[in-house]
């Protein structure tokens, strides 16, 4: 609890510290993305929360919200292969998925740190280790990062990944400067519905409903997004998002899933996180928009502290609307993080 509050005076105390420098250096007028000039902005915007809001969410959930577990056992799993021709995915924990599909592994979004936070003793904390062990990690040839969020964007885990593999890191418009003050120097920022290709892979960078920031004072400076992978199969990781038409146009634009990686996790209490964050309710609509054939979740069971729900809540929510939809358990899966699907 005193080290909760002391995460609180330290959200108030970094709000002058950063965001002081343009981050994008593309001209404003070829960027796709809603931006104007200095904050990028959702395709259905909505108001960012005021620290005041914030604190008056986090100051009484200190007392009132669902215990987790300090430390959870989970079987560690050694990847399956160490290539794959054909779509191998493994989700590690929370967002950090190694998707392995044309002979490339491809990281997304990964954390292999005991907090995802700016503070290395506060800040929402691990419960369970990653599924796959660091060492034993496949040689990594790309890294995909949805947005600046520090469960997301983990500054020390890509330093990690850089020394080992150098691998390529793609990310939206504006977060370059922050991986190369950190010697990560292979990176490629992308815009909206920009598409790259890496070997027999295209990259796609699509809009999700998000928002980006690393302290209080750089809200919306650098872009946030989904990726679509496009290999052997489609594969959507959604990043981080609340629900919005965007998932209807991704299906205009890209076609239908084979698989999509959609968070199921993070979303209470519900008023609060509604714009940026959906529920599994909200999650099967995303599968159903998409027209994936498959699903699996991301985003939930691993840092205690980040939002308000049980641990064990995503679960039983997403099984629900799952039911109610008519849709298989084995069509929208609850991974365990570490085995291969
Ligand atoms: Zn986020
Ligand atoms: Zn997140």
């Amino acid at each position: 609890m005193k080290l909760s509050l002391l995460f609180l005076f330290f959200l108030l105390t970094i709000s002058s510290s950063c965001g002081s420098h343009p981050k994008v250096t593309k001209d404003i007028d070829k960027i796709v993305a809603p931006f104007d000039g200095e904050k990028f902005q959702n395709l259905e915007p909505f108001p960012d929360k005021s620290l005041f809001q914030v604190l008056s969410w986090k100051i009484p959930s200190l007392f009132t919200k669902p215990k987790w577990p300090e430390n959870l056992d989970n079987k560690r799993f050694k990847p399956m292969t160490e290539r794959s021709e054909e779509l191998k995915v493994t989700v590690i924990n929370h967002s950090t998925v190694l998707i392995q599909m044309n002979k490339l592994n491809i990281l997304t979004d990964p954390q292999y740190s005991n907090r995802a936070s700016p503070l290395s003793w506060a800040g929402p904390k691990r419960v369970i280790s990653p599924g796959i062990a660091f060492e034993d990690l496949p040689p990594i040839d790309i890294v995909v990062i949805s947005h600046n969020h520090y469960d997301h964007l983990d500054l020390p885990t890509l330093k990690r990944l850089n020394e080992k593999f150098n691998p390529t890191v793609y990310v939206g418009l504006g977060n370059k400067p922050l991986l190369n003050e950190n010697k990560i120097e292979k990176v490629i920022e992308m815009d909206w519905w920009e598409k790259l290709i890496f070997g027999e892979v295209a990259i796609h960078f699509v809009p999700v409903q998000h928002w980006s920031a690393r302290s209080t004072s750089d809200k919306r400076e650098t872009l946030w997004g989904g990726f679509v992978l496009e290999g052997n199969k489609k594969v959507f990781f959604a990043g981080d998002t609340g629900y919005g038409k965007v998932f209807k146009l991704i299906y205009e634009k890209l076609g239908a899933m084979d698989l999509s990686l959609i968070p199921i996790g993070a979303y209470e209490p519900r008023d609060f996180m509604k714009n940026a964050h959906v529920w599994p309710k909200e999650s099967v609509k995303i599968f159903q928009d998409t027209k994936s054939k498959k699903a699996i979740g991301i985003h939930f069971g691993t840092f205690s502290g980040l939002t308000d729900e049980e641990i064990d809540q995503p679960r039983k929510d997403l099984n629900k609307a799952l039911k109610a939809n008519n849709i298989f358990e084995s069509d929208f899966i609850v991974p365990v993080f570490g085995k291969t699907y």
